[in-house]
């Protein structure tokens, strides 16, 4: 679609991407009290547009050229209820335009308005990367002017409503380089259009910003002027000028009073960046506000380090630790910006990925070193080594802050709450601080009630003897905390740690020791407990013996199910378990990938654990077992409980059945015979698909022999 605009250039009508309509609709049509934060998410993406235009300009000068002064500026005008942002930053292209402003959702639309609907506040908008649209918030219409260097200054203009227009500007003043923004203030938003409004605003959100902010702000002043000179200024300042007194003066002198009103830009920020300040001359609230203009979050941070590294290279850096973690911490796609880095007050990057290890990614803040060129491009970072020794120091400083939070219990609940898992990723990956990294862990236990332990208080209330630190892994605390497998070590009064997070299988797989100690798996093979008196082995050496036979059977009847059938060390009650290789996956590890890539059946058969069958020989089901095993190991009756003390066993020890029906058929026979109900006498429609108690079995289950 194209209509004739603006003295002849051609205007093209494009629709919002649906979600960022459905966006639109949902920030002019809800009630939102915190409407002031469009100013602060406005004036961030001028910011970040000087950024990208002053980077461009450390290696060619040129690109300042068409407007070298870097400013934002800010001009309310009452007369037309408007209230513009003009940046000279990078601007935007048409197609920029075109694309950034409206037909190209972010990542972040569709979770902000969960979010939104969820009862967050409008002001995380500036988090999901969608903050221009809070501009919506105030306004009724918005136009958005814009030059970059590389096309012609266009125009794009919206009243929402599903869309927006582009047009080339052929008639409107030259911004040279950068982006005007236009906000047509509904009626009930004028108090953005007050110096007071604006100026507390700025203070507020955007005190950190570190290009200068320039209000334009109007100054009356009072002069005498004789009549004549009146008539003068009343030409050259057109309705500017107001009489007073005008009865009085009248008749006598030819002077009189007049207001005049002037204009002028006023500096309403202060620039020094605060990492260069004390930091004992900084208050809380400074860091928290500089924090939320870095971050764009609406919480305060909840850890802060302020240093200087000196010597042979010298940095200065602020890093913070957030409250919570963003919506897409993990999410690979996204560019990582967190933080910001200068070269001697200038600055240079927010996605310098060789500043941080990625498991540290939501640590944010700025570093500022005196050190690196200038001119430096992204290649040259790669291999820097003074970027290699920052990058140290700051994983060095980020381990300082996490301990320090760990002082204070509930600001670590909160901490760990939201960043344990990248606490793990960093013990998977980062060898050099793994031991360090493992202080940081904890863990539910056995123990621990409803607080969680680190592996050093654990380690303090390890029994007399104990040598290993024991843990067990699955999908909830619920899940494993009767699991069979516990039912030994509990008795022996041993802890066991609960890891119940997809990242522990691979977090203890790097770390397999602490503090000298190994971390053993309550359900792989090879738990050995401490030694017992010399009789209680012989007993059970004896005991093992006469299980001989009956492991044999049990292994005959379930094939290839499972490696071996051993008698167990480990369990107290229950009947069996069933325990994977020392160094095989664990049941948790096969759920976890399960659910995850390896969708191929025959992929995942092939690198499935290898399960060991573990009898308990106290068990009274075993006895019976080894008993009438012992008489005719054919017995019909043996194979049947197998089968289901094996598919029990499946799911106590934390597999997932591959036939559930076959599972429950077993069930609702046993069910029958516990309600003496006769297989004739039902009929019913799920009898007649029900499998044979024997899996492959054609004959008649003699299921009550077995009672
Ligand atoms: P974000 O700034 O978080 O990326 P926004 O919705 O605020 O999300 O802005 C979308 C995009 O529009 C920005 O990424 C940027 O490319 C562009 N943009 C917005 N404001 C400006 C501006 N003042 N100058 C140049 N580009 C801008």
């Amino acid at each position: 679609m194209a209509d004739v605009h603006m003295g002849g250039a051609e205007s093209e009508t494009f629709a919002f991407q649906a979600e960022i309509n459905q966006l639109l609709s949902l920030i002019i049509n809800t009630f939102y009290s915190n409407k002031e934060i469009f100013l602060r998410e406005l004036i961030s993406n001028s910011s970040d547009a000087l950024d990208k235009i002053r980077f461009e300009s450390l290696t060619d000068k040129s690109k300042l050229d068409a407007q070298p002064e870097l400013f934002i500026r800010i001009i309310p005008d009452k007369a037309n209820k408007t209230l513009s942002i003009v940046d000279s930053g990078i601007g935007m292209t048409k197609a920029e335009l075109v694309n950034n402003l409206g037909t190209i959702a972010r990542s972040g639309t569709k979770e902000f308005m969960e979010a939104l609907q969820a009862g967050a506040d409008v002001s995380m908008i500036g988090q999901f990367g969608v903050g221009f649209y809070s501009a919506y918030l105030v306004a009724e219409k918005v136009i958005v002017i814009t030059k970059h260097n590389d096309d012609e200054q266009y125009v794009w203009e919206s009243q929402a409503g599903g869309s927006f227009t582009v047009t080339r500007d052929v008639s409107g003043e030259p911004l040279g380089r950068g982006t005007k923004i236009t906000l047509f203030l509904k009626d009930d938003q004028l108090e953005y259009l007050e110096e007071r409004r604006i100026k507390d605003l700025v203070k507020k959100h955007s005190e950190f910003i570190s290009y200068p902010i320039y209000l334009w702000t109007e100054k009356t002043t009072e002069k005498e002027v004789s009549d004549d000179e009146d008539e003068e200024t009343k030409e050259e300042d057109e309705g500017d000028v107001e009489d007073i007194d005008e009865d009085k003066d009248k008749d006598k002198k030819k002077k009189k009073k007049v207001k005049e009103v002037t204009h002028e830009w006023q500096l309403i920020n202060k620039q020094k960046p605060i990492w260069l300040r004390k930091p004992e001359e900084i208050t809380k609230e400074e860091y928290a506000s500089f924090y939320k203009s870095l971050t764009n979050d609406w919480e305060d941070h909840l850890a802060v380090k302020h240093f200087s590294v000196e010597g042979q290279l010298e940095f200065k850096a602020i890093l913070f630790v957030p409250r919570r973690a963003p919506f897409d911490l993990f999410d690979t796609r996204k560019k990582l910006n967190n933080i910001k880095l200068y070269v001697r007050r200038v600055f240079i990057m927010d996605n310098c990925e060789e500043l941080i290890p990625e498991y540290l990614s939501f640590v944010k803040g700025v570093v500022d070193s005196d050190d690196l060129p200038l001119n430096i491009s992204r290649e040259t970072l790669q291999q820097n080594k003074i970027l290699k020794v920052i990058r140290k120091n700051l994983v060095k400083k980020c381990l300082e802050m996490f301990f320090e939070i760990a002082e204070n219990k509930e600001d670590y609940a909160k901490f760990y709450d939201a960043f344990s898992k990248n606490i793990k990723l960093g013990i998977h990956e980062d060898s050099q601080n793994r031991s360090k990294l493992a202080d940081l862990l904890r863990f539910h236990s056995t123990k621990s009630g409803d607080e969680m332990t680190s592996l050093k208080d654990y380690v303090t209330r390890m029994k007399e003897g104990q040598k290993d630190i024991y843990y067990i892994t699955g999908e909830s605390k619920k899940a494993v905390e009767n699991s069979p497998f516990l039912e030994k070590l509990k008795k022996r009064g041993y802890e066991v740690l609960f890891m119940v997070d997809a990242i522990d299988e691979y977090a203890v797989g790097q770390l397999k020791e602490y503090d000298g100690k190994k971390l053993v798996s309550a359900t792989k093979e090879g738990l050995k407990l401490d030694e017992e008196s010399e009789d209680e082995k012989k007993k059970k050496e004896e005991k093992k013996k006469s299980f001989e036979n009956l492991c044999k059977t049990i292994k005959e009847i379930l094939g290839d199910k499972v490696e071996k059938v051993v008698v167990s060390d480990r369990i107290v009650d229950s009947p069996c378990c069933l325990v994977t290789g020392e160094y095989g996956w664990t049941a948790n590890m096969e759920r976890i990938m399960k659910a995850q890539a390896l969708r191929d059946n025959s992929m995942s058969a092939y690198m499935s654990s290898k399960k060991t069958m573990e009898i308990n020989p106290d068990n009274g089901i075993m006895e019976e077992l080894r008993k009438r095993a012992e008489v005719d190991k054919n017995d019909k009756s043996v194979k049947d409980l197998v089968l289901l003390l094996y598919e029990t066993a499946l799911l106590t020890s934390g597999f997932s059945l591959d036939d559930p029906n076959t599972f429950a058929g077993r069930i609702h026979r046993m069910l029958k015979l516990g309600l003496s109900i006769d297989d004739d006498d039902t009929g019913g429609a799920d009898d007649v698909d029900m499998p044979s108690l024997e899996e492959e079995g054609n004959e008649e289950s003699k299921m009550e022999e077995v009672d």
